[in-house]
């Protein structure tokens, strides 16, 4: 291969820029489990006020926030309220069985649901058979419905619904700020609704690593505990929550080029007969696209794609996903679009 691969994986992917390393390099640090890191202090006090919130705690991934998310809400046995294809349910090893003892009840349509649909579905605590529904979760954007956006009214009358039936409330922003960037919105006012919300520094924003959770200062508190216990309590990690600062202060912006490329690529396999794409769904960074009739497997398209230097990630057996991200520019993108098309026919 001539060129270096396309790499559509993910916006996981991303190497650290020459300035975040600098940044990082940098960073004053300290011992974080004695709260004196002061890099690690600064990037939960950015988050807290980015999200409006009273306090924020530093994660070394998005797995471990869900989890920490899950055993502060929950008791084990029972049940969390989220969207089809949760990334909870779907991508974390079965870890909320495992860590919290919780099982999951999928609702709606396509990663979203109403918040009739969160009513209609709430099991009432006490009963002798049901399971108690304690949590409600919410994924945005969602990965696996393709990075979709949720309507902020909904989500205001999900938190709504939530309160007044005594369930906490817990958004994955994993992909948050591409949320309020392709939308315009504020993310505090998307983080508004929930008790707790998430946000990655490892995907959109290009740092190497962590997520923050921000929430109420004595939730937050009690997660600091959790996180230990589950081995992620760190120590000199400012070196990589200055990764994720910086990742705020210059990259957010920028993730509606990543929302323009990702466009790009759909717009181009709407092209192809072999390809079903829904582009009115098609707001952010992730091109999720079902092979219809006469296109081969997820598999063989991703293999094709491989071949011409394209690389992506079979999500189902007909389903492909593609994800576009601060490496990969505009000219990489229209080349990938035209060799996943190719790949589809
Ligand atoms: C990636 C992702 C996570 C997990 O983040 P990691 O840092 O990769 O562990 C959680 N939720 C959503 C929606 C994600 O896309």
């Amino acid at each position: 291969m001539a060129t270096a691969a396309i790499d559509l994986r993910s916006d996981t992917v991303t190497h650290p820029t020459d300035a975040m390393r600098r940044a990082m390099a940098q960073a004053p640090v300290g011992d974080d489990q004695f709260g004196e890191d002061p890099t690690v202090n600064l990037l939960q006090e950015r988050v807290a006020a980015l999200l409006g919130k009273e306090a924020a705690l530093w994660a070394p991934s998005g797995h471990m926030a869900n989890q920490l998310a899950l055993r502060t809400f929950t008791q084990p046995g029972d049940e969390v309220i989220v969207g089809r294809e949760t990334h909870a349910v779907w991508h974390e090893t079965g870890a909320g069985a495992a860590n919290a003892g919780v099982q999951f009840s999928e609702i709606g349509t396509d990663g979203t649901f109403t918040a009739d649909e969160l009513v209609a579905a709430i099991k009432p605590r006490g009963h002798v058979i049901l399971p108690p529904s304690t949590l409600v979760e919410v994924e945005n954007t969602h990965n696996r419905a393709g990075g979709t956006v949720w309507d902020p009214a909904e989500l205001a009358r999900v938190g709504a619904a939530a309160r007044e039936h005594g369930l906490a409330s817990y958004l994955d922003g994993a992909r948050l700020l591409n949320a309020a960037v392709a939308r315009g919105d504020d993310p505090a006012a998307l983080a508004a609704p929930f008790d707790l919300v998430t946000i990655a520094m490892s995907k959109g924003l290009g740092a190497p690593a962590g997520s923050v959770l921000a929430g109420r200062a004595d939730d937050i508190a009690r997660m600091v505990r959790q996180r230990r216990m589950l081995g992620g309590a760190l120590r000199q990690a400012g070196i990589l929550a200055a990764g994720g600062i910086h990742g705020l202060d210059h990259h957010v912006p920028r993730l509606a080029d990543d929302h323009a490329n990702a466009r790009i690529i759909g717009e181009r396999l709407a092209q192809a007969p072999g390809v079903r794409i829904d582009l009115g769904r098609l707001e952010t960074n992730i091109v999720v696209f079902h092979l219809g009739e006469g296109a081969p497997d997820a598999a063989e398209v991703v293999r094709r794609a491989g071949e011409h230097g394209v690389l992506v990630l079979a999500f189902a057996a007909r389903t492909v996903r593609a994800v576009t991200h601060l490496d990969v520019d505009r000219a990489a993108c229209e080349r990938a679009a035209d060799v996943l098309a190719d790949a589809t026919s």
